[in-house]
């Protein structure tokens, strides 16, 4: 107002005086040109203060969402400020609060840190791991892989299973890239710093190859700088991921150089341990033996196979490898000496079990032969050889269960030499005997495979016809009196001629052994009184 009045002051002036009329005018005009400048100038400002204004409080915001769930110490004062951002910048409260919350973030900064990530962090790299790859696939590969990472303790395996992750389905994954509307979605929400934290922490704890070390140290230095979510943040965040992808791709030869290796030491010790087998025998202390060295070349094995799934060099793998081949040769060595003691011994302890056993062969074989020999005389007769009683009642029990069993027809004749008195009389016991072992034979070469004769006793003797009845029983016995009747024993330029009676009898249902021989040697004395030298069915 007090430029609007100085102005009326002037116009007074001019028409009191004329003359300076233009003098006048020209510096009220000055005047007013130099008020509009005045108040262009003031409202340019006052419209810089507050777009000035409107991006502090932007950033505000966008530092309370940024930072929203970090730290329990910030969250209230977080809460507050986006209040009274709500409404309006409030210049007394907003500045009490964010002296606040500086003194919380300085705090904050204080706090012990060993250098190593910590869950939080992983829990942050987790967060944006999950908000950057969004296929199917990726999203539950990397929750199953938050879940079982509760702590880096092995940052390179971390690494490894992260890239793998990545790796999956890397075109779907850009697709979806593409489907978010603004870059920095999601960078606004995730803290930068712990990330950056993070892929530095990962970026020095892999072994990186030569031909990355430059681009690994141009990027380290952007980590280290960068704290903050930009685009250009979301570049190198882009940047750090491709060269873990590179690496590892890099590295994928390597590992299948060492993959090959380690088939073919398997290979090896497989053979050797076949060997060890093979030349084995069988004992329970090699047996026990075998058991440790498989365990403990097991063991090896399992911790080769190990070292090799963390291995990204050939040549300390190579050495480790070398001398554990070393190690395990030479438990198979002493294992094989303690194998060939082992076997001589068992084959000293074979030699003598050997020999007690040929001696026992032979001595059971002898015992055998007297058993033989002890049966074959309980059961036959010494002088005629043929079987005795004893071996009849025996063969009888077994022909009259057959004939049991299948109802099949079954005979028994009983035969005696006719004045056999006379025999012994005539030409002497002895003779007597000769006429008795003739006669066995003349029997035994004429009846067939299937029927048994024994002597009785005496004079006397039996046999039993199965599958017979008792009319081809006669028949047979028929034929056998006529070739007694019809042979001579020679003896001492004297033909002997004996003849011979029997009586036949079929077993007949309710037989025992008695009723039917009963039957039998009625039959053979009716023969007898009927004249000797014949057959009688009974
Ligand atoms: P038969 O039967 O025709 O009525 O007249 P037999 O002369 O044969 O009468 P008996 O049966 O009574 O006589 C049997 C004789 O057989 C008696 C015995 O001396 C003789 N004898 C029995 N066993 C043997 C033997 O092993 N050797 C000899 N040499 N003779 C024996
Ligand atoms: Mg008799
Ligand atoms: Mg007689």
């Amino acid at each position: 107002m007090g430029l609007f009045s100085k102005s009326s002051d002037k116009k007074n002036a001019k028409n009191d005086n004329t003359s300076d009329r233009n003098e006048d005018d020209n510096e009220i005009s000055r005047w007013q040109d130099k008020y509009f400048t005045l108040l262009d100038a003031k409202e340019l400002s006052e419209s810089t203060y507050k777009e000035t204004q409107d991006l502090l409080c932007k950033t505000i915001v966008r530092l309370a969402i940024v930072a929203s769930g970090f730290d329990p110490q910030l969250e209230p004062n977080l809460q507050r400020i986006r209040n009274h951002l709500k409404n309006g910048i409030d210049n007394h409260n907003l500045k009490v609060e964010l002296e606040n919350i500086t003194q919380a973030l300085t705090q904050l900064n204080d706090a012990p840190s060993n250098g190593s990530p910590t869950n939080k962090d992983i829990s942050l790299l987790f967060t944006f791991l999950l908000q950057r790859y969004t296929s199917e696939k990726q999203q539950f590969a990397l929750s199953l892989l938050k879940e079982s990472c509760q702590r880096v303790d092995d940052p390179q395996r971390l690494f490894a299973a992260i890239v793998e992750i990545i790796e999956q389905d890397r075109n779907a994954d850009l697709s979806t890239i593409q489907r978010i509307e603004h870059p920095l979605f999601f960078l606004q929400q995730i803290d930068a710093r712990f990330v950056n934290q993070q892929l530095l922490y990962l970026l020095e704890h892999i072994e990186i190859p030569e031909l990355f070390s430059n681009q690994a140290r141009v990027l380290k230095q952007q980590l280290t700088v960068r704290e903050e979510a930009t685009p250009s943040f979301e570049l190198i965040l882009d940047d750090a991921i491709s060269l873990l992808i590179a690496i590892s791709t890099h590295n994928q030869p390597k590992q299948q150089e060492i993959d090959k290796f380690l088939i073919s030491i398997t290979e090896q010790l497989t053979e050797l341990g076949l060997a060890v087998n093979g030349t084995s025998i069988a004992a329970i202390d090699a047996s026990l033996n075998r058991s440790k060295l498989d365990q403990s070349v097991s063991d090896q094995m399992s911790d080769l196979h190990n070292r090799s799934i963390h291995a990204t060099q050939l040549e300390p793998l190579k050495e480790v490898i070398s001398s554990r081949i070393i190690q395990i040769t030479q438990e198979i060595q002493e294992h094989k000496q303690k194998e060939a003691i082992q076997r001589e011994k068992t084959q000293r302890q074979l030699d003598e079990l050997s020999q007690k056993i040929t001696i026992m062969e032979s001595e059971v074989g002898e015992l055998k032969l007297k058993l033989i020999t002890a049966n074959t005389h309980a059961l036959h007769d010494t002088l005629t050889g043929l079987p005795n009683r004893l071996a009849y009642d025996e063969r009888l029990k077994i022909e009259m269960a057959g004939w049991r069993r299948y109802h099949t027809p079954l005979c028994l004749i009983v035969w005696d030499i006719d004045h056999f008195k006379h025999v012994n009389d005539q030409y002497g016991h002895q003779i007597g005997d000769k006429v008795l072992v003739h006669i066995a034979n003349q029997f035994t070469q004429h009846i067939r495979n299937a029927d048994f004769i024994a002597r009785f006793g005496g004079e006397e003797f039996t046999m039993l016809l199965p599958h017979t009845n008792d009319q081809a029983a006669f028949k047979l016995a028929d034929k056998l009196r006529a070739i007694i009747e019809n042979s001579r024993l020679k003896e001492n330029e004297i033909a002997i001629t004996v003849t011979v009676s029997c009586g036949i009898t079929q077993f007949i249902d309710g037989d025992t052994h008695d009723s039917a021989f009963i039957r039998a040697d009625q039959a053979l004395y009716r023969a007898k009184e009927q004249g000797r030298n014949q057959c009688c069915i009974g």
